[in-house]
Parts: structure tokens; sequence; C-alpha cells
């Protein structure tokens, strides 16, 4: 197709009629569809069905011989710590397990930050005036939310495809008020970027102002392949510990889109000093985890190979909902300048780009045909996206042939609003 920008008025303004008119069809359609959250869908759930029957009939002791019943064990049972280490590249000793939710980890990492500061600091953030957090932009509206909820201000630094623009983020670490910075490092939330090896030494080793800066170094999705091509990450606490800063990272993941969303695992990893820090705060907080369902996690996921044959049945079902809406949008939109997107090689995003002043518009023409989005602005701090352009699009939880209807969806209507913009610019 045409770009749109080389349509005369005349060609546009019947183009858009065309559009409206099949607009008016789908909205006809009454669909009742949603793409807002990374969810994993019911089937998805159901390969961890197995979780639900373990750890089975009088099988409640650990490796260690303790009662998992009980209260307790603060740092998680080894078995666990030992499974999840390469995953977390961190020995088992330097992990934690949390309860179901690494977004909890990260709040009360943040929060003991705030209140009594992190190993290295001169106490706590929350005494020190303004703070502030780097967020690559785009990112991932929960982290945003957590800044925006305690106060922190939050300085976007664009993303590249090797991850954060460095010259940016080593430019802003030199003001101390600088106190940490948000990374989803594989697969980033939402853009799919891998970070290079050079990015991320460079992040473990650059000069900051604040000695007690920290890197939140979310590894949501360290094992959600949808391709063959399998990145490996450098290692960030090792790099960190060769660049003498093995402080400075905060490490979590979670089993959340592993195994159960609701009832998995989550897990931190840091420097043996951060460790102790985190589990003489986390001691206070709780008498311990859960570790009936870390033994039932231990169970499920003890056979060798275990952990890739679920993920790969992962990526069976999700692969084909991502390429249905890549097909989809190129189909219709390729040539057309109205978009840009991204073809992920795993997470659970695609990203697109729609032009200028956009991306509210094409949301609301979804909701009018019965498709809620994720808001235009949440991949942004404070819900701004000073372009509105950027739009995340979430296809793990509908139905493959509900992903269809929705791409659908939001072909025609980021079509629809690219021409009505291109028109009020001709004018
Ligand atoms: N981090 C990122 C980057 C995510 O995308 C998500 C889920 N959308 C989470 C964390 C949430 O993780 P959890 O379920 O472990 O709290």
């Amino acid at each position: 197709m045409r770009p749109l920008s080389d349509q005369s008025p005349e060609t546009l303004r019947a183009s858009l009629a065309v559009l409206q008119e099949r607009y008016a069809v789908l909205k006809g359609r009454g669909l009742k569809l949603d793409m807002t959250r990374g969810k994993p869908a019911p089937e998805q759930l159901d390969l961890s069905e197995g979780l639900l029957a373990l750890p089975g009939n009088r099988d409640h002791f650990t490796e260690a011989g303790e009662d998992a019943r009980n209260y307790g064990g603060i740092q998680g049972l080894a078995e666990v710590r030992r499974l999840f280490s390469g995953v977390l590249g961190a020995p088992p000793e330097q992990i934690a397990v949390g309860n179901n939710s690494s977004l909890a980890l990260m709040h009360d990492c943040l929060v003991y930050a705030l209140l009594k500061g992190v190993p290295g600091g001169a106490g706590p953030w929350s005494r020190e005036g303004e703070i502030r957090f780097l967020c690559p932009v785009p990112g991932y509206d929960r982290h945003f939310a957590l800044c925006e909820t305690y106060g922190i201000i939050m300085e976007r630094v664009p993303m590249t495809p090797d991850g954060p623009d460095m010259g940016a983020v080593e430019d802003r670490v030199r003001d101390p008020r600088v106190k940490g910075m948000w990374c989803v490092p594989q697969y980033s939330n939402p853009g799919g970027e891998t970070y290079a090896d050079d990015t991320v030494e460079r992040l473990a080793g650059m000069r900051t102002g604040a000695p007690d800066f920290r890197l939140f170094w979310d590894n949501a999705y360290a094992l959600h392949h949808l391709t063959e091509h399998r990145p490996v990450l450098r290692n960030v606490l090792e790099a960190a510990a060769a660049a003498g800063q093995p402080e400075r990272p905060f490490v979590f993941a979670s089993t959340s889109k592993v195994t159960l969303a609701g009832a998995g695992l989550a897990f931190f990893a840091a420097s043996p000093a951060n460790l102790r820090w985190y589990l003489a705060n986390v001691g206070k907080r709780s008498i311990g985890p859960d570790k009936l369902n870390q033994l039932r996690h231990a169970r499920f996921l003890a056979q060798e190979g275990a952990l890739d044959r679920l993920m790969e049945s992962h990526r069976r079902l999700l692969a084909p909902k991502f390429k249905a809406v890549t097909d989809t949008l190129e189909r219709h939109l390729a040539g057309t300048g109205a978009a840009r997107w991204t073809i992920p090689q795993g997470g659970y995003f695609i990203l697109l780009e729609v032009p200028e002043g956009c991306a509210s518009r094409v949301v609301e023409l979804a909701a009018g045909c019965g498709l809620a989005m994720t808001p235009a602005g949440a991949t942004h701090p404070y819900g701004r996206d000073p372009q509105d352009r950027t739009l995340r699009l979430a296809p793990s939880y509908p139905s493959l042939a509900e992903v269809e209807a929705a791409a659908e969806v939001i072909a025609l209507c980021t079509l629809l609003a690219a021409t009505e913009a291109r028109i009020r610019q001709a004018r």
C-alpha cells in the first residue's frame, strides 16, 4: 500500500470513508476482547495443573528434613534455590525465595531502602530529600507506579535495541540524587529488547554519584523465548563484582509466567551483604514463606529438563498468537507509514508505534469495537507519553481466534486514526 503521506487529500478522504464503513461492521460484531495485560492464558495455567496435587499426601519434609508446613526457613528451600540458581545467575546461598510475586519483593526492597537504607549507604533514602530513579522508556507501568506512589522522581532514558541509551544513563547517574534504575534486561517489557553484553557491563561498572545506587534488575522474562533463538544475557552479578561494585544489582525473577501467575515463586538474588540485609528486613516482616508451595515446585520441576520442557510448551501456545498479531499488522499496515511494530523474540508484549498524537485515539476506537487495550501512556512514567504514539499489545490471554479478531481491530483502528490525522495535517 502507498504511504499515507503520499496520498492526495481526495484519496485520503475516500479511504477514510471505506475505513469507517469497515469500522461500523466490526463494531456491529459486538466483540468483547481484552488485550490489556500480559496474563497467561488458561491453557498455559493448565500446563502446571500437576502442582495442585503436590506435594502430596504426607510429603512435607524438605531436603534438610524440615517440616514445610511449619514456620521458619526465611531464605527458602535449598533445593528450590539450587533449581533456579542458573536462571538467576547466583549461587544458591545468594538467593532468597519469596512468595508468589516478584513485584512485591521489588516493592519491599524499595521500601526497606527508603526507611532503612541499603548496605554501603549513609542511611534511609527517605531522609535524603528528593531522590530519583532512571526509567528506560518505554517501560513497565508497575515499576513506574512504585516510584510514583513513594514520591521518587522518575527520569526517562531512551531505549535502544541494545538496552537503555548508555550515554544518557552514564550522564544522569553522576547526579547523587539518582539512587536507582529499573531494568528488564531480557525481552524487556514492552519493547522486547535484550541488553547487550556491553550495556550490562557499563551498567555494572559505571561511576555513580550515589555510593548506594542500585540496579533493580527485573529479569521477569529470562526463560520466555518465542523462537529458537536464545540470547545469553551477561550475568550482572558477576559483571558488577568484577567491576568492584558487587552491591549494585538487586536481581528479581519469578515463576509467575512459568507455573502459576497467582501462585508461583518469586526470587531475590544479590551479593552476600545485600542478601543479609534483605533477610534481616524480611525476617521482621514474616516468620517464613509458604514453603509448601516451594516444595510443590521442587517436586514438579525435579526431573532433568522439566523447566525447559515446560517453557517449550508455553512457547507452543504463545508463539502462534504473537505471529497472528504481527502477520495481521503486516497485511494491513505494511507500506502505509501508519505504524511500526516489534516482532519479539521473547517476553509477553508487542510494541506498536503509531503516528504522533494517535495512540489515545487508537485505544478509543478499539474500545468502541469492544477491544480493551493497555491505556495509551501506560508505557511512560506518570502515564504520560508526550508524543502519544506508543502502544503495548498483550496477546497472551485471549484465545488464538480472539487474538486474530483483536489484531484486525487494532490494524483497522490504527489505519483509521492515522488517516484522520493525515487529513487534519493536510488541511
Ligand atoms: N516484572 C515485569 C517486567 C513484568 O512484566 C511483570 C508482569 N507483568 C512482573 C514483573 C510481575 O511479576 P510477578 O508476577 O512476579 O509479581
